[in-house]
């Protein structure tokens, strides 16, 4: 780790050098770890691909978690990471007064149960040209994972096979009897296709630094939904542990009862111009879970999806960094479909507008009042949701 007058001199250096400043943090962040006099890229295929990929927001670990904290020290978009909340140190007064209300601080902390990292070890030559990390498709950026974030639940209707689909059980005569399939909502960008799937873990409760050499990873199985243009796809994993299981059931049903009453609570202000609130649980850099809280500064329509529900994106200014892609997008006061089991209905964060705000995917929202909370009223079949 960098003493303090090690990075004062070096953010000095960045600052002077006519050089490109978002290359040098590249390069540091990618295992440049002694402070030298110049900065010598290690890996220049991948720092390209990682500015290649435009707005979005996955990163790039070079040397596993550990070597991640480097980046906080060179992040040039949020400096410091001073707006993000560790999730351990989150309170109520976190909570703009507005909005500060003991429903609202719960459903924030099941919020936070339910947000995992995502550490992708493959990028599928089936990304097309352009597409964000296309053109290290196929390539060893094996010894490097990509980083994004999630929120996960459960399936309602997964028939279960008979034995676990993990590479370890596969692998082994005496497989697990007891198995749980997970599902993970996050961006396309991060996760394209079954391929990286397979070769994407999830981790579950990363929420500190300590604990890093202790989570629970579940191996992805395959891409049980994606869509393209809304830069949305559904993950499935596989876990062992009943109590991960028994913990997502516990704060989906929560969300579940709170979420609505809470929505139409605010739905007042919002609809006479009150920016809503926007949480956003992620990953930044693959760093321990964090909270980042914001408004909801505009909604942008789409298209209609059919009579009563539209697809949306949000622009808002919860602060994000690169690893946040993927994390769910929660915003307090908008009429949301909300979750769909295999549906791609929720917004998800998706990149930085290049200024201090940042936008989600598209997502699904009702355009009117509804008086049932699973949608029966709308005549819209949410059976087929691709935007196209
Ligand atoms: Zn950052
Ligand atoms: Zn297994």
């Amino acid at each position: 780790m960098l003493n303090r007058s090690e990075v004062a001199r070096l953010r000095r250096k960045e600052t002077s050098a006519q050089t490109d400043r978002t290359w040098n943090y590249l390069c540091t962040a990618g295992g440049e770890t002694q402070a030298t006099d110049d900065f010598t890229c290690k890996d220049r295929v991948t720092c390209q691909a990682l500015l290649g990929q435009g707005i979005c927001e996955s990163d790039i670990t070079f040397d596993g978690l550990a070597g991640l904290h480097q980046s906080i020290v060179f992040c040039t978009k949020n400096t410091n990471h001073a707006k993000f909340i560790p999730v351990n140190k989150f309170t109520p007064e976190h909570l703009p007064k507005e909005y500060r209300d003991k429903d609202v601080y719960d459903c924030v902390e099941r919020l936070i149960t339910l947000g995992v990292i995502l550490k992708v070890g493959y990028t599928s030559e089936n990304r097309p040209p352009g597409y964000p990390f296309s053109d290290v498709a196929g390539s060893d950026i094996m010894k490097h994972h990509r980083m994004g974030s999630g929120s996960v639940f459960i399936p309602k209707h997964r028939p279960k096979g008979s034995c676990c689909p993990c590479q370890r059980c596969r692998d082994s005569p005496q497989p697990s009897q007891t198995w749980h399939f997970i599902w993970v909502s996050t961006a396309l960008h991060v996760v394209f296709d079954d391929l990286e799937a397979s070769q994407t873990e999830v981790g579950w409760q990363f929420n500190d630094i300590t604990c890093r050499e202790s989570i629970t990873w579940m191996q992805g199985i395959r891409l049980v939904n994606f869509d393209l243009k809304s830069d949305r796809c559904i993950l499935e994993c596989v876990t062992h542990d009943t109590d991960i299981q028994d913990s997502i059931h516990r704060a989906r049903s929560f969300l579940r009862k709170k979420e609505r009453e809470l929505n139409e609570k605010y739905l007042q202000g919002t609809s006479n111009g009150q920016p809503g609130l926007a949480v956003i649980i992620s990953h930044p850099h693959g760093y321990p879970k964090q909270v980042s809280l914001g408004t909801d500064i505009r909604r942008n329509h789409i298209k209609d999806k059919c009579p009563g529900v539209e697809w949306t994106e949000y622009v808002y200014d919860a602060p994000t960094c690169r690893g946040s892609s993927g994390a769910l997008v929660w915003l307090l006061g908008q009429m949301r479909v909300g979750y769909r089991d295999g549906e791609i209905t929720t917004h998800t964060h998706r990149g930085s507008c290049g200024d201090t705000t940042n936008m989600s995917g598209f997502g699904l929202d009702w355009v009117t009042q509804h008086t049932s909370s699973d949608g029966s009223e709308s005549t819209c079949n949410l059976a087929s949701l691709h935007v196209s």
